[in-house]
Protein backbone atom coordinates (compact mmCIF):
# COMPACT_ATOMS: atom_id res chain seq x y z
CA UNK A 1 0.00 0.00 0.00
CA UNK A 2 1.48 3.47 -0.79
CA UNK A 3 1.46 5.58 1.89
CA UNK A 4 -0.18 8.74 2.34
CA UNK A 5 1.42 12.09 2.68
CA UNK A 6 0.51 15.02 4.52
CA UNK A 7 0.86 17.99 5.71
CA UNK A 8 -0.47 20.55 8.41
CA UNK A 9 -0.77 24.23 6.66
CA UNK A 10 -1.74 27.76 7.60
CA UNK A 11 -5.23 28.40 6.95
CA UNK A 12 -4.53 31.09 4.33
CA UNK A 13 -2.03 29.22 1.95
CA UNK A 14 -5.45 27.63 0.98
CA UNK A 15 -8.16 30.29 1.98
CA UNK A 16 -7.06 34.10 1.44
CA UNK A 17 -9.83 35.61 2.72
CA UNK A 18 -8.85 35.71 5.36
CA UNK A 19 -5.78 37.39 5.23
CA UNK A 20 -5.18 40.76 6.96
CA UNK A 21 -5.85 43.72 4.32
CA UNK A 22 -2.97 44.45 2.54
CA UNK A 23 -1.60 47.62 0.31
CA UNK A 24 1.67 46.42 -0.94
CA UNK A 25 0.53 45.05 -4.48
CA UNK A 26 4.17 43.56 -5.38
CA UNK A 27 4.71 41.65 -1.97
CA UNK A 28 1.33 40.22 -2.20
CA UNK A 29 1.67 39.22 -6.07
CA UNK A 30 4.86 37.32 -5.43
CA UNK A 31 3.59 35.67 -2.42
CA UNK A 32 0.30 34.76 -4.44
CA UNK A 33 2.58 33.65 -6.73
CA UNK A 34 4.43 30.96 -4.49
CA UNK A 35 1.48 29.74 -2.67
CA UNK A 36 -0.56 28.98 -5.99
CA UNK A 37 2.89 26.96 -7.18
CA UNK A 38 3.18 25.22 -3.56
CA UNK A 39 -0.92 24.23 -3.77
CA UNK A 40 -0.45 22.90 -7.60
CA UNK A 41 2.86 20.93 -7.05
CA UNK A 42 1.30 19.49 -3.46
CA UNK A 43 -2.10 18.23 -4.95
CA UNK A 44 0.12 16.88 -8.03
CA UNK A 45 2.01 15.43 -5.30
CA UNK A 46 -0.76 13.37 -3.78
CA UNK A 47 -0.11 15.76 -0.75
CA UNK A 48 -3.04 15.59 2.08
CA UNK A 49 -3.24 19.40 3.16
CA UNK A 50 -4.85 19.75 6.79
CA UNK A 51 -5.27 23.43 6.90
CA UNK A 52 -4.76 24.72 10.93
CA UNK A 53 -7.19 27.76 11.67
CA UNK A 54 -6.31 31.10 11.43
CA UNK A 55 -5.48 32.48 14.69
CA UNK A 56 -6.39 35.89 13.78
CA UNK A 57 -9.34 35.72 11.81
CA UNK A 58 -10.95 33.33 14.80
CA UNK A 59 -10.17 36.31 17.38
CA UNK A 60 -10.42 39.36 15.61
CA UNK A 61 -12.32 38.94 12.34
CA UNK A 62 -12.13 40.26 8.55
CA UNK A 63 -11.52 43.91 9.71
CA UNK A 64 -8.80 43.54 11.75
CA UNK A 65 -5.59 45.94 11.74
CA UNK A 66 -1.99 44.62 10.83
CA UNK A 67 -0.54 43.38 14.16
CA UNK A 68 3.18 42.63 15.62
CA UNK A 69 4.47 39.77 17.13
CA UNK A 70 4.91 41.89 20.57
CA UNK A 71 1.28 42.68 20.35
CA UNK A 72 0.25 39.12 20.36
CA UNK A 73 3.39 37.67 22.98
CA UNK A 74 0.32 37.84 25.42
CA UNK A 75 -0.88 34.99 27.36
CA UNK A 76 -4.37 35.35 26.00
CA UNK A 77 -3.29 35.05 22.45
CA UNK A 78 -1.01 32.52 23.43
CA UNK A 79 -3.75 30.38 25.01
CA UNK A 80 -6.03 30.81 21.92
CA UNK A 81 -3.60 29.44 19.74
CA UNK A 82 -3.02 26.68 22.30
CA UNK A 83 -6.71 25.87 22.02
CA UNK A 84 -6.67 25.77 18.28
CA UNK A 85 -3.91 24.24 17.98
CA UNK A 86 -4.71 21.56 20.31
CA UNK A 87 -7.33 19.51 18.10
CA UNK A 88 -4.33 19.40 15.18
CA UNK A 89 -1.71 18.02 17.06
CA UNK A 90 -4.27 15.25 18.12
CA UNK A 91 -4.78 14.07 14.15
CA UNK A 92 -0.94 14.54 13.99
CA UNK A 93 -0.22 11.93 16.52
CA UNK A 94 -2.52 9.65 15.24
CA UNK A 95 -1.21 9.98 11.90
CA UNK A 96 2.37 9.48 13.03
CA UNK A 97 1.19 6.55 15.08
CA UNK A 98 0.16 4.60 12.16
CA UNK A 99 3.73 5.02 10.13
CA UNK A 100 3.14 1.99 7.32
CA UNK A 101 0.32 3.99 6.07
CA UNK A 102 0.96 7.66 6.72
CA UNK A 103 4.02 10.02 6.49
CA UNK A 104 3.54 13.53 7.96
CA UNK A 105 5.68 15.76 6.46
CA UNK A 106 5.59 18.65 8.51
CA UNK A 107 4.09 21.90 9.13
CA UNK A 108 3.75 24.82 6.86
CA UNK A 109 3.42 28.43 7.55
CA UNK A 110 4.17 31.73 6.52
CA UNK A 111 7.09 33.96 6.77
CA UNK A 112 6.76 37.67 8.00
CA UNK A 113 3.32 36.86 9.75
CA UNK A 114 3.24 37.81 13.29
CA UNK A 115 1.11 34.82 14.17
CA UNK A 116 2.55 32.12 11.12
CA UNK A 117 5.80 33.27 10.75
CA UNK A 118 8.33 30.19 11.13
CA UNK A 119 11.72 31.90 10.22
CA UNK A 120 10.81 35.22 10.06
CA UNK A 121 8.15 37.33 11.43
CA UNK A 122 6.84 40.71 12.14
CA UNK A 123 8.45 43.01 15.37
CA UNK A 124 7.28 46.58 16.31
CA UNK A 125 6.32 48.89 19.02
CA UNK A 126 2.99 48.93 18.06
CA UNK A 127 -0.11 49.53 20.52
CA UNK A 128 -2.36 52.24 21.96
CA UNK A 129 -4.92 54.81 20.29
CA UNK A 130 -4.31 55.87 16.91
CA UNK A 131 -6.13 58.99 17.51
CA UNK A 132 -4.07 62.20 18.68
CA UNK A 133 -0.68 60.63 18.13
CA UNK A 134 1.88 62.54 17.09
CA UNK A 135 4.64 59.76 16.10
CA UNK A 136 2.22 57.98 13.84
CA UNK A 137 4.24 57.45 10.91
CA UNK A 138 7.30 56.45 12.62
CA UNK A 139 5.51 53.95 14.66
CA UNK A 140 4.06 52.27 11.65
CA UNK A 141 7.24 52.65 10.04
CA UNK A 142 9.28 51.17 13.04
CA UNK A 143 7.71 47.64 12.06
CA UNK A 144 10.49 45.33 10.70
CA UNK A 145 10.98 41.56 9.38
CA UNK A 146 12.76 40.13 11.85
CA UNK A 147 14.22 36.41 12.49
CA UNK A 148 12.20 34.25 14.52
CA UNK A 149 8.63 32.61 14.77
CA UNK A 150 5.62 34.51 14.94
CA UNK A 151 3.73 33.95 18.11
CA UNK A 152 1.00 31.10 16.95
CA UNK A 153 3.89 28.88 15.80
CA UNK A 154 5.80 29.29 18.73
CA UNK A 155 3.15 28.16 20.72
CA UNK A 156 2.99 25.27 18.28
CA UNK A 157 7.19 24.79 18.82
CA UNK A 158 6.49 24.65 22.43
CA UNK A 159 3.27 21.57 22.04
CA UNK A 160 5.34 19.60 19.67
CA UNK A 161 8.08 19.56 22.48
CA UNK A 162 5.78 18.96 24.96
CA UNK A 163 4.07 15.68 22.92
CA UNK A 164 7.80 14.71 22.17
CA UNK A 165 7.09 15.26 18.31
CA UNK A 166 9.88 16.14 15.91
CA UNK A 167 7.82 17.87 12.87
CA UNK A 168 9.92 20.13 10.18
CA UNK A 169 8.16 23.64 10.65
CA UNK A 170 9.14 25.54 6.91
CA UNK A 171 7.18 28.57 6.33
CA UNK A 172 5.89 30.26 2.75
CA UNK A 173 8.31 33.00 1.80
CA UNK A 174 8.73 34.51 -1.58
CA UNK A 175 11.99 35.47 -1.66
CA UNK A 176 13.19 32.07 -0.39
CA UNK A 177 10.93 29.49 -2.00
CA UNK A 178 12.85 26.79 -1.94
CA UNK A 179 11.84 26.36 1.38
CA UNK A 180 8.12 25.82 1.25
CA UNK A 181 8.63 23.66 -2.03
CA UNK A 182 11.31 21.48 -0.45
CA UNK A 183 8.47 20.29 2.11
CA UNK A 184 7.09 18.53 -0.71
CA UNK A 185 8.50 14.62 -1.80
CA UNK A 186 9.80 15.84 -5.68
CA UNK A 187 9.41 19.23 -5.81
CA UNK A 188 12.30 20.39 -4.31
CA UNK A 189 15.14 19.05 -1.74
CA UNK A 190 14.00 15.65 -0.53
CA UNK A 191 12.32 16.06 2.61
CA UNK A 192 14.43 13.83 5.54
CA UNK A 193 11.21 12.90 6.94
CA UNK A 194 10.22 10.48 3.82
CA UNK A 195 11.63 6.77 4.15
S1 LIG B 1 -2.63 34.53 11.03
FE1 LIG B 1 -1.62 32.90 9.89
S2 LIG B 1 -3.30 31.80 8.89
FE2 LIG B 1 -4.11 33.75 9.57
S3 LIG B 1 -3.92 35.07 7.77
FE3 LIG B 1 -2.08 35.40 9.05
S4 LIG B 1 -0.56 33.98 8.22
FE4 LIG B 1 -2.55 33.32 7.46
Amino acid sequence: MKKQTILFAAHCILNTASKVVMYDDAEMAAEEALRRRFVHAALDAGVQIIQLPCPEFTLYGARRWGHTADQFDNPFFRAHCRALLSPALIQAREYIQHPERFSVLGFLGVDGSPSCGVKYSCEGAWGGNLSGRQDLSETIASAKLVSGRGTFFRVLEDMLLEEALSLPLEGLFAPEPERAMGLIPGAGRPNPSLP
